[in-house]
């Protein structure tokens, strides 16, 4: 890949220059140094994307589902025949160790697509009789024109996830991926072209929030809003599209509780919670960054957990041996070293970590922090309430599965949470009480993507995954026979 990119919107099956020929630079996390442009877009841009959609939806629509399958299926081939250079990209642009993009990221990807290529396939909807009167049947039609706003934490990945339903179900896209890591949703058009998806299908808008999410979720055309990032620009969304009654799928943040409980399987427990806390450098929706531990084991748990975080190879993104990579933004890395601040003011203690990173060579100016654990923290300070989105867990104890609970329940967000224990009746007691969207019992981020995905509390509205996202993609009419 070239060092510099210019990245540029795809727009009626053309990849195309900003009309307004604003730009925005992109930043290498691992180097902090500006490696390319990426097109502001605007409302211009939004009104060419939108006449294009327009023009295509309904054919579109009325393609068989075989032959969208087929087309689908060729875009997955051709993620799977680009992933080296996807990963590349990927991991150039987030910062993420380039093994990670390459086992999750990019598989991910072109796997979302299969499996809605081959969902649409088979999705079926409701029939209700009534007796000797009548007969309804409920057909599923796509909405017409839909966003699908991503962030940058998996930007492939959730990339794919929202635009493989919406267009496997019929409707035009216009997407518009995270301003801070753009890249591979440009690759993504490169291959949408090659792979033969016809004009205006799937429209890709680069830029800011204020730039063009704002003009594309208030846009009178478009029909629903699949959005994934921050709590705060979820509820901005919800609030601008009310008095137009769009539909809204809302992925937000988490702050995710991780209980682990004295007849846990320890050795296991403290390497896949260390995980669940620190992979991605903790800028995973899902991360589990509240760690309660039962009393008994708590001093064990604690010091695994300190050499598990230690042992981790911070690096080069870009080395196939690192583990650890650069988080996304300076700005970002700012953010998450105030909380470690304020971890401190608030009476905590930095067990390992704590600082940024430095490195020597390409990437002595890059922004990398250290896998942080914190303790003596209590459950109501800001550290423990707030998502931080970076690589710093805190670690509580507690005594009993009560107290577990409470803990666990105490916080706004409700997304995911992870149970350590061999005791099954507690584990499904606790699955039953916690409020939350996903529980994951002695694993975590095992993902199978037939099931219903998301949270509840202020870590959103709506399911994806599955069934779940072609329903929402599509309207439901019901349709009422009667047998005269
Ligand atoms: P963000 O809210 O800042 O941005 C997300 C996307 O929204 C970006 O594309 C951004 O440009 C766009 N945007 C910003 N302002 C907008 C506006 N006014 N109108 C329309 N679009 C706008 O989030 P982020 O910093 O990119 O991502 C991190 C957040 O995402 C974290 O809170 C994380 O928990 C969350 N996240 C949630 C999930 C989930 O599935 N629940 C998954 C991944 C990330």
């Amino acid at each position: 890949m070239s060092r510099s990119v210019d990245i540029q919107n795809y727009i009626n099956g053309e990849l195309m220059a900003p009309f307004n020929e604003h730009y925005l630079d992109n930043i290498e996390p691992a180097t902090g140094q500006i490696y390319g442009r990426i097109p502001n877009s605007d409302a211009t841009d939004l009104e060419m994307a939108v006449k294009a959609a327009r023009a295509a939806q309904k054919k579109w629509a009325a393609t068989s589902l075989d032959a969208r399958f087929q087309i689908l299926n060729r875009l997955a081939d051709l993620i799977d025949a680009n992933s080296d250079r996807l990963a590349e990209a990927e991991s150039r642009d987030n910062g993420k160790p380039i093994a990670l993009a390459r086992q999750v990221d990019i598989p991910r990807a072109s796997a979302n697509i299969r499996f809605f290529a081959q969902a649409i396939t088979q999705f079926a909807s409701e029939s209700h009789a009534m007796g000797e009167i009548a007969i309804n049947y409920t057909l599923r039609q796509p909405l017409g024109i839909v966003a699908c706003i991503s962030p940058w934490n998996l930007p492939l990945y959730l990339f794919t996830w929202k635009i493989a339903p919406a267009l496997a179900a019929g409707n035009a896209v216009i997407a518009k991926p995270s301003e801070v890591t753009p890249l591979t949703a440009y690759l993504f058009s490169q291959l949408c072209i090659e792979a033969g998806l016809p004009k205006g299908v799937l429209n890709v808008l680069h830029g800011t929030g204020p730039s063009i999410g704002g003009p594309l979720t208030t846009h009178e055309h478009v029909k629903a809003i699949s959005f994934t990032g921050g709590t705060s620009t979820g509820q901005h969304i919800r609030q601008v599209t009310a008095k137009s009654f769009k539909k809204l799928s809302l992925e937000l943040g988490g702050k995710n509780p991780t209980l682990v409980f004295a007849d846990c399987d320890l050795e296991k427990t403290i390497a896949e919670t260390g995980r669940a806390a620190f992979a991605n450098q903790g800028q995973i929706c899902l991360c589990g960054s509240r760690i309660y531990v039962q009393r008994k084991i708590y001093d064990a748990y604690v010091k695994g957990l300190v050499k598990y975080a230690e042992s981790l190879r911070i690096g080069d993104p870009l080395d196939t041996e690192t583990q650890f990579g650069a988080v996304v933004s300076e700005t970002h890395m700012e953010k998450v070293l105030k909380y470690v601040d304020m971890a401190v003011e608030q009476g905590g203690k930095i067990l390992t970590g704590g600082s940024r990173h430095l490195l020597q060579g390409r990437c002595e100016s890059g922004y990398f922090l250290q896998p942080t654990v914190i303790t003596g923290l209590n459950n109501s300070s800001s550290v423990n309430q707030e998502e931080i989105f970076g690589p710093v867990c805190t670690v509580q104890p507690f005594d009993d599965e009560k107290e577990a609970l409470a803990l666990a329940n105490d916080s706004n967000y409700g997304l995911a949470c992870s149970i350590w224990s061999s005791d099954v009746q507690r584990c499904h007691r606790l699955a039953r009480d916690i409020e939350c969207g996903i529980v994951w019992v002695n694993c975590w981020l095992q993902r199978d993507l037939r099931t219903p995905f998301g949270g509840m509390k202020a870590s959103g509205i709506g399911r994806e995954g599955g069934v779940e996202a072609l329903r929402f993609f599509t309207e439901p009419k019901n349709v009422c026979i009667s047998y005269g």
